[in-house]
């Protein structure tokens, strides 16, 4: 895996990982697939001297990529066995969907945009991940391989499409920020058993909208 290392941003990178512990990440697997992964690819060659920031930037279709302590605390919610399938909906840039794969999961996301499906497949190549991709709506999940023991939304909900709770794996866990187009909250929901979840609702932040027959449509 450090084959994807490059030192070109080692200071920023070491940095940006030291920053994240300080503001309570500490999942180590989590920690280590950020070290290593290079988020200089993943962003628009305008922002790669501001890669390692602790901020969200531009991608194509007006799109973005995470803020990457928004990113390191949705993995460790999901708390990723190696192994774990995991749904995200969202793929972006593909930055996310690479953690996790570094992470040991079986990987499998959604996104809505062609330009960005099609990019994103082209970086998982680079990179030689082994991940499932899918130009679709996310909001209805990914039936034929469910249930997951993991589903990460990166995009904002208004409200918990039920697809993705009926694909959850009993003692799985969805993490999704559910609100309104200016802020969200985040909502880590488990599986207890057929009928049952568990809810609990974490931090403030903010996404571009989920945007599909069980998210928000695109003219509102
Ligand atoms: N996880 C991404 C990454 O690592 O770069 C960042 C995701 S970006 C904040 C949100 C993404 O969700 C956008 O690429 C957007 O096109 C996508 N999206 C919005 N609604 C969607 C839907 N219903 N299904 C799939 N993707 C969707």
């Amino acid at each position: 895996m450090n084959s994807f290392y490059s030192s070109k941003f080692k200071e920023q990178r070491l940095k940006l990982i030291r920053d994240l512990r300080k503001r309570g990440i500490d999942d180590e697997n989590v920690l280590y697939a950020i070290s290593i992964l290079p988020r200089e690819k993943f962003v628009l060659p305008t922002f790669v001297n501001r890669s390692y920031e602790d901020v969200a930037l531009p991608i194509d279709c007006n799109q973005t990529i995470s803020q990457p302590y928004t990113v390191a605390y949705m993995t460790s919610e999901l708390k990723v066995n190696k192994g774990d399938k995991i749904l995200e909906i969202g793929t972006g840039s593909g930055y996310q969907a690479c953690l996790l794969a570094i992470m040991g999961a079986k990987v499998f996301t959604i996104e809505r945009m062609q330009e960005l499906y099609e990019k994103s497949k082209s970086i998982f190549n680079e990179f030689r991940l082994q991940i499932n991709s899918r130009l679709a709506d996310g909001t209805l999940g990914w039936k034929e391989f469910a249930p997951y023991n993991g589903i990460i939304v990166t995009a904002a909900a208004p409200k918990v499409p039920n697809p993705l709770k009926e694909q959850l794996a009993i003692g799985g866990r969805l993490v999704i920020p559910i609100g309104d187009k200016i802020s969200q909250t985040m909502y880590i929901i488990t599986r207890i058993s057929e009928e049952e979840y568990n809810e609990k609702v974490s931090d403030r932040f903010k996404f571009v909208p989920l945007i599909g027959k069980e998210g928000w449509s695109n003219n509102n």
